[in-house]
C-alpha cells in the first residue's frame, strides 16, 4: 500500500452522502449537522445530518409502511439484493477502508479486514434468505397436526457502536433483510460515515425505499427513546456497552420488544505450559492489538502458567514494543490512535491505577505526546488482584499478564468476571482443551487462535455480555417469529 494524499482522503470523504436516509430519500436533519473528527489528528473531517426526534419518527413511519410489501418479496429477490450489495462492497473496499480509517483510526489494513468481514454477512445471509422454513408434524396424541411458519419480526431499531463501524451494522442488517424485516439504523455519532456509505450501496443494490432508514444524531437517547416506546417497533438489536444495554432493556420492557444485546466483554486469554508459546504470542497480538484493543473480543487479561509466564511476557512485550504508531492511512503503520480523548484518558487511568497498586510496565505505560489520541502498546506484569483493569473493559492496547499454578486456578481466574463474551485458550493437550472449553463461562472460545469473528458462526455472549446471536444459522432467527397453526384433521 502507498500512503494516499490528503486530497485523495478528502475526495473519499466527499463522496459519502451526509444526510439522513429515510423512505428511500436523502434528507437534511432538523437539528442541523454534527462534526465527524479524524482521531489521528483531532481535526474535523466533515459534517453529517443531526436527526431530531421528528426525523426519527419519520424513519420509523417509513419502516412500518414498507414492512408488508417487503415481507411479501420473494426470498430469492431479497437474497439477490444482499448478494449485489456484497459485490459492491468488495468492489469499493479500498475506498471504504480509507473512509473507515479516517473516521475510526485503525490502520487501512485492519479496515480492509473489517470490510471483508462485514461484506461476508451479506453473502452469508443472501444464501440464508431462501432457507427459511417451518415444519409439519403429527401431534403427540395422533389426533391433530402441527404446522409452523416463520415470519419477519416487524420493524426493528438497530443501534451500533463506533469500534466496528461497518461490520456491527451488516451483521444486523443482513439477517433482517434476509428475513424480510424493515429497520431504522442508528450508527454511533463518532463514526457515521461507513454506515451512510453502506446506505448508498444498498440503495444501488436495489433495496426498496423504506426498508433501511439511517438516522445520525448527536443525541442518541433523546432521539431513539420515542422509537423504543412506539408500539409499531417490534425489535431492538443493540451492540455497545453493558451500561447502555441495561438502560435500553429497561426502556424496551414497556413494549415487550424482542431484544438482541451484544454488550461488553472482559476476555481471559489462557496459556498452559504445554502450549506452543510462539503461537500463543502471535494469537495474543491478534486478540489484543486488533482494533488497538478497542474490541469487545479484545483479550483483557492474560492468565499464563507460572512455568512459561516470563517467556510469554518477554516475547509479547518485544512484539508490542516494536509496533509502529501513526495515522492509519500511512504506510507501514501497525497501530492507529484510540477513538477520542475520553477513551484515551480511561486507558491512562486504568494503567495508572494498576501501576499504583504494584504492577510493572515491561513496555509502554503511557500515552504518546502530540496530535491524535495515541496510546503506546503496553505490557504489565505483577498485576495485583484488585487492579481495576482486571475487572473492567480496558478498550486500549494494554496487556496485563498474571501467572497461575494449575488448571482449576486458571479456570477460576478466567471466570471471575461479570462478563461472558469470549475466552482464548492455548494448549496442545486435546483432553485439557475440551475440559477447559466446557468449564469456561463465555459464549465463544478461541482455541489456539486469537480471533473468533466469522460470519458463518454464532457470535454472542452470556452473563453481562448480553444475549442473542449474530452470524451463522442462528443469526436470522433473531429477525423471525414462529407462528404455529393447530390443525384438526
Ligand atoms: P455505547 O456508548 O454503549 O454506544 C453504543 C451505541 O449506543 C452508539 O450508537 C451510541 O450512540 C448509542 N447510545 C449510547 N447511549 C444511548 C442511549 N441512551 N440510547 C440509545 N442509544 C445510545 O458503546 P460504544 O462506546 O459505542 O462501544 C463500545 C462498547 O461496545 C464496548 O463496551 C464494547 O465491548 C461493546 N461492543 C460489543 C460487541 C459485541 O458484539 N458484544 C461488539 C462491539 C462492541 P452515540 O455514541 O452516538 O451516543
Amino acid at each position: 500500500m502507498t500512503t494516499i494524499t490528503s486530497s485523495q482522503e478528502q475526495q473519499i470523504v466527499d463522496q459519502v452522502p451526509k444526510q439522513l436516509y429515510i423512505g428511500g430519500e436523502w434528507r437534511d436533519g432538523d437539528r442541523g449537522t454534527l462534526i465527524v473528527e479524524d482521531p489521528s489528528t483531532g481535526e474535523a473531517l466533515c459534517e453529517v445530518a443531526d436527526a431530531s426526534t421528528e426525523n426519527a419518527a419519520a424513519a420509523l413511519d417509513a419502516a412500518a409502511e414498507a414492512g408488508p410489501a417487503f415481507a411479501a418479496i420473494a426470498p430469492r429477490d431479497r437474497g439477490e439484493i444482499l448478494r449485489r450489495a456484497f459485490e459492491l462492497i468488495i468492489e469499493r473496499k479500498e475506498d471504504l477502508a480509507v473512509l473507515m480509517t479516517l473516521e475510526m483510526g485503525k490502520t487501512v489494513k485492519e479496515s480492509l479486514a473489517e470490510i471483508t468481514y462485514a461484506a461476508e454477512f451479506f453473502r452469508w445471509y443472501s444464501e440464508e434468505a431462501v432457507r427459511i422454513d417451518g415444519r409439519y408434524a403429527t401431534s403427540a396424541n395422533g389426533q391433530g397436526r402441527v404446522l409452523t411458519m416463520k415470519q419477519p419480526v416487524g420493524p426493528c431499531l438497530l443501534i451500533t457502536p463506533w469500534n466496528f463501524p461497518l461490520a456491527m451494522g451488516t451483521r444486523k442488517i443482513g439477517p433482517a433483510i434476509a428475513a424480510g424485516a424493515t429497520m431504522v439504523v442508528k450508527p454511533a455519532r463518532l463514526t457515521p460515515l461507513s454506515m451512510l456509505a453502506l446506505g448508498g450501496i444498498l440503495e444501488q443494490a436495489g433495496l426498496p425505499g423504506g426498508v433501511l432508514n439511517i438516522i445520525t444524531t448527536s443525541s442518541s437517547g433523546e432521539t431513539t427513546g420515542p422509537l423504543i416506546s412506539d408500539p409499531r417497533l417490534r425489535k431492538l438489536s443493540f451492540t455497545g456497552s453493558t451500561e447502555v444495554g441495561r438502560t435500553l432493556m429497561a426502556q424496551a420492557s414497556q413494549g415487550l420488544l424482542r431484544l438482541s444485546m451484544e454488550l461488553g466483554g472482559n476476555a481471559p486469554f489462557i496459556v498452559f505450559e504445554d502450549a506452543d508459546i510462539d503461537a500463543a504470542v502471535a494469537g495474543a497480538i491478534v486478540a489484543k492489538m486488533r482494533n488497538m484493543g478497542e474490541a469487545c473480543t479484545s483479550a483483557n487479561r492474560f492468565h499464563v502458567a507460572d512455568a512459561v509466564a516470563d517467556e510469554f511476557s518477554a516475547k509479547l512485550a518485544a512484539k508490542m514494543g516494536a509496533m509502529k504508531l501513526g495515522r492509519g492511512v500511512e504506510d507501514d503503520v501497525d497501530v492507529g490512535p484510540l477513538v477520542d480523548e475520553s477513551q484515551r484518558s480511561k486507558v491512562s487511568e486504568l494503567v495508572r491505577d494498576a501501576i499504583g497498586r504494584g504492577a510493572q510496565a515491561v513496555v509502554g505505560g503511557q500515552a504518546r505526546d502530540g496530535a491524535g489520541y495515541f496510546y503506546n502498546p503496553t505490557v504489565l506484569t505483577d498485576v495485583p488482584d484488585d487492579a481495576k483493569l482486571l475487572h473492567e473493559e480496558i478498550f486500549g492496547p494494554v496487556a496485563p499478564v498474571r501467572g497461575f499454578g494449575d488448571e482449576d486456578e486458571a479456570i477460576a481466574a478466567a471466570n471471575d468476571t461479570e462478563y461472558g463474551l469470549v475466552a482464548y485458550l492455548f494448549t496442545n493437550d486435546l483432553k485439557r482443551a475440551l475440559r477447559v472449553c466446557e468449564r469456561l463461562e463465555t459464549g465463544m472460545i478461541g482455541l489456539n487462535q486469537g480471533m473468533v469473528s466469522n460470519a458463518s458462526a454464532p457470535f454472542g455472549g452470556i452473563k453481562q455480555s448480553g444475549f442473542g446471536r449474530e452470524g451463522g444459522y442462528e443469526g436470522i432467527e433473531e429477525y423471525l417469529e414462529t407462528k404455529y397453526v393447530a390443525i384438526n384433521l
